[in-house]
């Protein structure tokens, strides 16, 4: 029975309201080339389906373009690539939002967003973010450091030294520079190879593989450049 390859979803959810945050970055999945916010309508639904939204508020394209600004930026910041570009888009988001303050029976103040709609969504979460930065959760949101990958897992290591969301992203980082390292050391012996043939003894390039396997110099080179040819 094949096993169902694991996404986003499958991932340990950050704790509390922080999830939130995470499942809204996890909604693609580029390894599985899975989006789930793909039309307007689907950003509506899942962000109703999240608590973010009336269920039936309709959106537009241009929502769902900021939506996915406002993802990707965060994905940014989490993986400590923000730039100005990306403050600019959050800051835009949050003027939309137009948070404001509530005050709970109880005297404790609330921010809200006023706005309704993709703004007022987008407000929430990033109340989230702004709640989460001070109580220091945030700090351990992680982007894999597989560029295949580049999901947003929650590193409860005790040290913070995860960097990738399941350890299948890190041996196929290891198996692909251990790859390249010996293809590496092969272009380097063909290049060395090739130099000498045109510095010294031009007349090399005539031999066939058979005569230049029983070359007194280059013999041994060529036969070993072949074996790990026919290896591969
Ligand atoms: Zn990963």
């Amino acid at each position: 029975m094949k096993r169902k390859k694991k996404g986003p979803a499958d991932l340990p959810p950050a704790p509390g309201e922080l999830r939130l945050v995470q499942a809204f970055v996890n909604t693609v999945d580029r390894e599985a080339k899975k989006d789930e916010l793909a039309s307007p309508r689907a950003l509506a639904e899942w962000l109703a389906r999240h608590g973010l939204l009336a269920p039936g508020t309709e959106l537009s394209a241009a929502d769902l373009t900021r939506a996915t600004e406002v993802r990707e930026g965060w994905r940014s910041v989490i993986a400590g690539q923000s730039n100005e570009q990306v403050a600019e888009t959050l800051d835009r988001a949050t003027e939309s939002a137009l948070l404001r303050g509530r005050h709970e029976p109880g005297g404790r103040m609330r921010l809200e967003p006023a706005a309704g709609g993709i703004d007022g969504a987008l407000g929430r979460l990033l109340l989230i973010v702004s709640r989460t930065q001070d109580d220091g959760t945030w700090e351990r949101l992680k982007v894999c450091a597989s560029s295949i990958c580049r999901v947003v897992f929650y590193d409860r290591s005790s040290n913070r030294s995860k960097r990738w969301c399941r350890p299948s992203c890190g041996n196929r980082l290891s198996s692909l520079a251990s790859k390249r390292h010996s293809r590496g050391i092969r272009r380097r012996e063909r290049e060395a190879k090739r130099r000498a043939q045109e510095l010294a003894y031009g007349h090399l390039e005539e031999l066939s593989d058979a005569e230049l396997e029983t070359h007194p110099e280059f013999g041994t080179m060529a036969r070993r450049l072949r074996e790990r040819e026919e290896r591969e």
